[in-house]
């Protein structure tokens, strides 16, 4: 008997284990120790290919956003399959370069651009900057003269759009700090048009994250092609729309558009007002990689108390910070049905001195001492956002295809995590 979970087709039980593709995430626990990071790469490649679909037949790029899942394994993974890269740092692009991606098909994030990661990116022969400000305007042009190299830019424009996510994750409204408000585009083009190693050739918005509903989209795209058509009429032109990333994932009962019927819908909207000639652009980071894994992590004690019943595991916010930094919800199951023991609610917490140190509250959970749980829908803004407080190395990562399985990052070992640091010298 299989038995799917929510959220991904490639997880399932059979009988009561729980696999992902054809691989026994509890052998993997054994062989490989815990808190360990699983991957599926057809859950990857299945989720890219609705974006593939609705996109074919006219010129595009699908950019996945590196920050999501930054492991040279996971954007090899996606550069065979034709991908570029949205990356915010230049060491996001040593990393897509040490993937094998192709430099001409990243484009450039992020509000703090330093004049060395502009050099680096330049030289490297990125696709395009998304610039945030007129002040990185110039800085970019100050540098790409000074190389002797043009930068290609959008100007990411804010459509001061509510995408009805979490403050946290939600960058479209005039009172965040990303991109250039609405009403200052058209004189930035008229700007960005005349300056040295500048030349402007797209658009950008990009306005949250896990979005779950397909209104905020129309409506920036709105917003965008209305400041297309200003910008144009004011003599710049513009070639590609990119409408950023941000598709929302099943957690729990979110129900989001596929990105199919969100791009069928946004590709509708783009061809009845006349853009339909433009390369059309997305960055998508959570949709792509979200569902595609799972975080292992042992039950080490029950603490079963007059309020709360704790359920204390060996991964923690140092590992997977999600719900200590958004409360967010992530599905927790034992990777082994039990029906020896009732379930009880628990609150699952890892050993981190930090009261904000849980993966998940009340949660109704048959498990002992020696369970493995998975914590669900860890495939994005886990591992990346991972840090080594109380001086916890970072788990091991696995990916798994089919029947195979490969360690795609090594355990950090505690020596690693202070051989940076020295002593002072002897008294
Ligand atoms: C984070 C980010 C993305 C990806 O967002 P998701 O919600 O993971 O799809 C895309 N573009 C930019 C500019 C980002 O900062």
């Amino acid at each position: 008997m299989t038995t799917a979970l929510p959220g991904s087709p490639f997880l399932a039980y059979r009988g009561q284990d729980l696999y992902l593709e054809d691989v026994s995430l509890r052998e993997l626990a054994l062989t490989h120790g815990t808190p360990l990071y699983v991957y599926s790469r057809q859950a990857m490649l299945a989720a890219l290919a609705p974006y593939q679909r609705a996109l074919k037949g006219r010129a595009h790029l699908v950019c996945y956003a590196v920050k999501a899942n930054s492991n040279i394994a996971v954007l090899q993974t996606f550069a065979q399959a034709g991908c570029g890269f949205d990356i915010v740092s230049s060491g996001e692009l040593a990393r897509v370069l040490a993937a094998g991606g192709d430099p001409a098909k990243v484009v450039f994030s992020g509000v703090g651009k330093t004049r060395q990661e502009m050099a680096e990116a330049l030289q490297a022969g990125v696709k395009c900057f998304n610039v945030e400000s007129t002040a990185e305007l110039e800085v970019l042009s100050d540098v790409a003269a000074g190389l002797k190299l043009t930068a290609r830019i959008s100007l990411r424009v804010n459509p001061d759009v509510d995408a009805g996510t979490h403050p946290y994750i939600s960058t479209g409204l005039k009172g965040n700090k990303f991109g250039i408000a609405h009403e200052l585009a058209v004189q930035t083009y008229q700007r960005a048009a005349s300056l040295p190693g500048i030349d402007v050739v797209g658009i950008d918005c990009h306005i949250g994250s896990q979005i779950t509903d397909t209104g905020p989209y129309l409506d920036a795209l709105d917003r965008v092609l209305d400041l297309v058509e200003a910008i144009e009429a004011a003599g710049v032109k513009i070639h590609h729309l990119d409408l950023g990333g941000g598709l929302g994932i099943t957690y729990t009962d979110e129900k989001p558009p596929a990105a199919d019927e969100l791009i069928g819908l946004l590709l509708t909207r783009i061809d009845a007002r006349g853009h339909g000639h433009r390369e059309v652009m997305f960055e998508p980071g959570r949709s792509l990689v979200g569902n595609a894994g799972v975080l292992l992590t042992e039950v080490m004690f029950l603490k079963p108390g007059e309020q709360k019943n704790f359920c204390v595991v060996d991964a923690a916010m140092n590992d997977l910070m999600r719900p200590a930094l958004y409360e967010a919800y992530m599905g927790i199951v034992n990777l082994r049905q039990r029906t020896d023991t009732p379930a009880v609610v628990w609150d699952v917490v890892g050993p981190v001195c930090e009261s904000g140190d849980w993966l998940g509250r009340d949660r109704a959970l048959n498990v002992q001492p020696g369970d493995v749980l998975a914590v669900l829908s860890a495939g994005a803004y886990g591992m990346t956002m991972a840090s080594n407080y109380n001086t916890r190395g970072r788990a091991a990562e696995v990916m798994v295809d089919g029947a195979q399985t490969w360690v795609i990052r090594e355990r950090e070992s505690v020596r690693e995590l202070f051989s940076q640091e020295r002593l002072l010298p002897a008294k």
